[in-house]
């Protein structure tokens, strides 16, 4: 048996396995059965690939996307691995040949869609060839518990069952709960597995939550900062991600669109211009991204908020998974939490289920809604609010959060909230409650502030400040019990027992995000530090036309990670080239020649 370092070095490039890997790889060399919870980006590919390199057999792969297979096993190619794809996108013709050659031992990774897993030609491969692992990858998609449920991941268990040999099964997925760990347990009959449940943090990626007036303008500010960097914007429904990509491309932005209801043509198309970096922006619905290993998306925008934490770390975590300082921001509005709650009531999975099961299934899911909605609106650290629900502890403070790195200040707003809270009671004497709007109209005597308030004395006593800050001070006093939203019909602004406080005090001191969205704005994209940039950019070109002769993804040939490494350590001979990071013994041999080139040439240009 080969050493996972070897292999690791030979084919991956890397010298050293990350938190995690070296354990679970480990356990499936030693023929245990193993289940490992790692956030995305943590390198779970690598966990199942490098066992399946060290020793005799295959590997088969069950994973949920077919059109993803292709990337994946284009990738692996790339890196010197005998690897095929067996699955829909094959004529029955082009199926029997990857069997055929399958059987004569042409490959090491086999990927198969589940719902192959079951018919005669593929159960007859597979009790005949020599399957020593079954890796089953998103292996959350067995679980009703959880939010991708596939049936066809049923038959996994099924398929094992049938094998007169059984392979060592080993199951991989960032989501966590409880209850879908259970299930993948027991229906896909793991026997005495290592279960391995990896730190949930993920120091590289910044997170952002705002609350902005225009959702648009906010999101077109975000793209304009990243300056064409590729990134993923989520929405929540089919007719925003149209809406937002057609304004996106008004704007000159070179966006495609991703969701359910596009035919499988153009859905695969916008897919490919994404991953291969033709189109540097997706706006896409939750159905895009799930088993997506592009390296370089440097940012994950949701221009609304999803449905839970699980949802929302999942999509998020597809930012920055090459390591690098990625942002992922979340645009929040009220109006957010009316469409959650609609999903939830009209959910179309759960219209087979009896009355009492839909009834815990949607009580779990606003419950869930609920803690979302907290993350969305707390003033306390973004990242320890995440690892928290995870279960993990976290540190008060991490310092790359919008929470964390300027967004909240003490201020005191004793002066305020007396005029404030005097001219709720005034206008209640006169019978009349406003919402927050007509509230700051009146105080700041603004146009269209209603006439019948301008009797009060509090009319125009805060005139001198901006609608923003005072709708701000408005939603302080609020969170902190000294004015109450109405239950009737319209949210206006009522007294409390509280109210009477912010007279009797001198100061009233309180946490207000009036620096949020200029702090995350105004501060600079992650800064992506080369030694020598303009051999980067000469890099990157050599990169795109050698990815495009091998028609596969730049990423594919190397990550950006190491087309850095190679700018900065300046490898001019295979030798040397073979000792950058990310840079594998095939890779070294097919491509050595080309980069080594072209920084000899570069050195010689710029001495
Ligand atoms: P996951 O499937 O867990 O979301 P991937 O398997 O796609 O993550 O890995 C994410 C990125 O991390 C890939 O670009 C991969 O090449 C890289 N990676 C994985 N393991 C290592 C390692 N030991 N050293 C350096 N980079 C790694
Ligand atoms: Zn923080």
């Amino acid at each position: 048996m080969q050493q996972k370092e070897t292999i690791l070095k030979q084919y991956f490039g890397y010298d050293s396995f990350r938190s995690g890997q070296a354990e679970i790889i480990d356990a499936m060399a030693e023929g245990r059965d193993l289940l490992a919870i790692m956030p995305t980006g943590a390198g779970k590919s690598i966990c199942y690939q490098v066992p399946a390199l060290m020793d005799e057999g295959i590997t088969l792969v069950v994973s949920p996307l077919v059109s993803l297979m292709k990337d994946q096993v284009g990738a692996l190619l790339q890196a010197g691995v005998r690897a095929a794809y067996i699955n829909s996108s094959l004529t029955p013709g082009q199926q029997q040949e990857a069997l055929r050659r399958a059987m004569m031992g042409a490959y090491k990774i086999i990927y198969v869609a589940p719902e192959r897993l079951l018919t005669p030609a593929f159960l007859w491969f597979a009790e005949t060839a020599d399957i020593r692992r079954v890796t089953v990858d998103e292996a959350h998609c067995v679980s009703q518990w959880g939010q991708d449920f596939r049936p066809s991941y049923l038959s996994v268990a099924e398929f094992i069952g049938k094998l007169s040999r059984r392979p060592v099964l080993s199951a991989f997925t960032a989501t966590a709960t409880a209850g879908v760990r259970q299930d993948i347990l027991a229906l896909l009959g793991l026997e005495e597995p290592l279960v391995y449940m990896a730190g949930y943090d993920r120091p590289n990626l910044e997170f952002c939550v705002e609350q902005p007036r225009n959702k648009n303008l906010a999101l077109l500010g975000h793209l304009r900062d990243f300056g064409g960097k590729s990134g993923i914007v989520y929405c929540s429904t089919r007719k925003a991600v149209e809406a937002v990509c057609e304004f996106l491309r008004q704007q000159g932005i070179a966006a495609t669109r991703y969701h359910a209801g596009l035919e499988d043509a153009e859905r695969r198309a916008n897919q490919d211009d994404f991953l291969y970096d033709r189109a540097e922006v997706m706006v896409a619905t939750n159905a895009f991204g799930m088993g997506i290993d592009k390296s370089n998306v440097s940012f994950v925008i949701h221009y609304n908020m999803p449905k839970d934490l699980e949802s929302y770390y999942q999509e998020a975590g597809r930012a920055g998974r090459d390591g690098e300082p990625a942002k992922c921001i979340l645009l929040y509005s009220p109006q957010d939490v009316i469409t959650g709650r609609y999903f939830i009531e009209h959910g179309r999975d759960e219209e087979e289920m009896d009355p009492e099961t839909r009834a815990k299934v949607q009580e779990q899911a606003s419950e869930r809604l609920k803690r979302m909605t907290f993350y969305a609106t707390t003033t306390d650290c973004l990242r320890g609010f995440i690892l928290r629900y995870f279960g993990e502890t976290a540190p008060s403070e991490c310092g790359n959060c919008s929470n964390c790195k300027d967004g909240f200040e003490t201020v005191d707003i004793a002066p305020a909230a007396k005029q404030v809270v005097l001219c709720v009671e005034q206008l209640h004497r006169l019978g009349r409650a406003y919402g927050k709007n007509a509230l700051s109209a009146i105080l700041r005597a603004a146009p269209g502030a209603k006439a019948t308030a301008a009797s009060t004395e509090a009319f125009g006593t805060l005139a001198g400040l901006s609608d923003a800050a005072l709708r701000a001070i408005l939603d302080a006093l609020v969170r902190e019990g000294y004015l109450a939203v109405g239950e009737g019909e319209y949210p206006v602004l009522e007294t409390t027992e509280k109210s009477e406080e912010v007279f009797s005090g001198e100061s009233l001191t309180v946490k207000l995000k009036v620096a949020t969205r200029r702090a995350v704005r105004g501060e600079k994209a992650p800064t992506e530090q080369s030694a020598n940039p303009e051999l980067l950019a000469q890099l990157k070109a050599l990169r795109l036309s050698l990815a495009r002769s091998a028609g596969v993804p730049a990423y594919a040939v190397f990550t950006d990670a190491t087309l850095r490494e190679i700018a900065t350590h300046l490898p001019r001979t295979n030798a040397e080239f073979a000792g950058i990071k990310g840079v594998g013994t095939v890779k070294c041999n097919r491509y050595g020649e080309e980069f080594t080139a072209a920084v000899r040439e570069y050195l010689e240009k710029s001495n």
